[in-house]
């Protein structure tokens, strides 16, 4: 589970500062793609950068699971992105000399608490994380050899090699056609459902709304709305208590 409460986040401008999320609450919950959208400079991609730890809010607290994000050193949020957060970016940002393959087994070298029990897992299930991102028989393949889709899909699987229980993802179809933006959201809709992972999702694009379970609408830095699959909106839901 990964949750926002009450944050706050600003940044230096000028002689004073810009406010990029602001008093912000919202769930993530297992086996849920939670959408965040908005328009461009509303604060998504802050969100996403206070839910994978990489920047502390102001105010509020960030929880993954039990732990307070807010309130841990720098030391102890690398490793709690290491042991419990994938994030996938707007670019793929793969590394143009390793192959497929190679991409997703690097996770398995940033060590953690248990080094070699962490690469045991990652070098165990490679090539079953490829066969599930659609890349079977892709894996010798570097970035170069790849089109947009298929690196979006190998970021994918890189996200998930350590089986996070959070998993991030930013504008992941902005360099993708229609069709290839909606395999994307399918893909990243089924492995959520699979791997029961709290899955926030930043998209400007609604053209893929089916894919998410839930979305929230994202104005000014505040969540304006909250819609479920099944139609429930209200901008109060969004602060509602999880279940989980
Ligand atoms: P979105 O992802 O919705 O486009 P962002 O979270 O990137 O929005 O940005 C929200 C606001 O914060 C914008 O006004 C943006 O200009 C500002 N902002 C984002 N990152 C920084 C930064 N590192 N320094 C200063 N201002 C920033
Ligand atoms: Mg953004």
């Amino acid at each position: 589970m990964i949750r926002l409460d009450d944050a706050t986040l600003t940044y230096p401008d000028g002689a004073g500062r810009i406010t990029a999320v602001d008093h912000v609450s919202l769930t993530g919950k297992p086996g849920v793609v939670t959408g965040i959208t908005g328009p461009s400079g509303s604060g998504k991609s802050s969100i996403l950068a206070l839910a994978a730890t990489l920047i502390r809010p102001d105010s509020g607290h960030v929880w993954i699971g039990d732990v307070d994000a807010a309130k841990i050193s720098r030391r102890e949020a690398t490793d709690l992105r290491r042991d419990r957060i994938g994030i996938v970016f707007q670019q793929s940002n793969l590394i143009a000399s390793l192959t497929a393959r190679e991409q997703v087994e690097v996770m398995g070298e940033l060590g953690g608490h248990d080094e070699r029990a962490r690469r045991r897992l990652v070098r165990s299930h490679v090539e079953e994380l490829l066969d599930s991102v659609g890349l079977a028989g892709q894996g010798g393949k570097r970035p170069a050899q790849l089109s947009g889709g298929q690196r979006q899909r190998v970021a994918i699987a890189r996200a998930l090699a350590h089986e996070p229980e959070v998993l991030l993802i930013d504008e992941p179809t902005s360099a993708l056609d229609q069709e290839r933006g909606a395999e994307i959201m399918e893909l990243i809709h089924r492995l959520t459902h699979e791997r029961n992972t709290s899955t926030l999702l930043v998209t400007h694009d609604l053209v893929h709304r089916k894919s998410l379970d839930e979305l929230l609408t994202v104005v000014d830095g505040k969540i304006t709305e909250h819609t479920t699959q099944h139609g429930a909106s209200g901008a109060s839901a969004a602060a509602a208590p999880s279940a989980s």
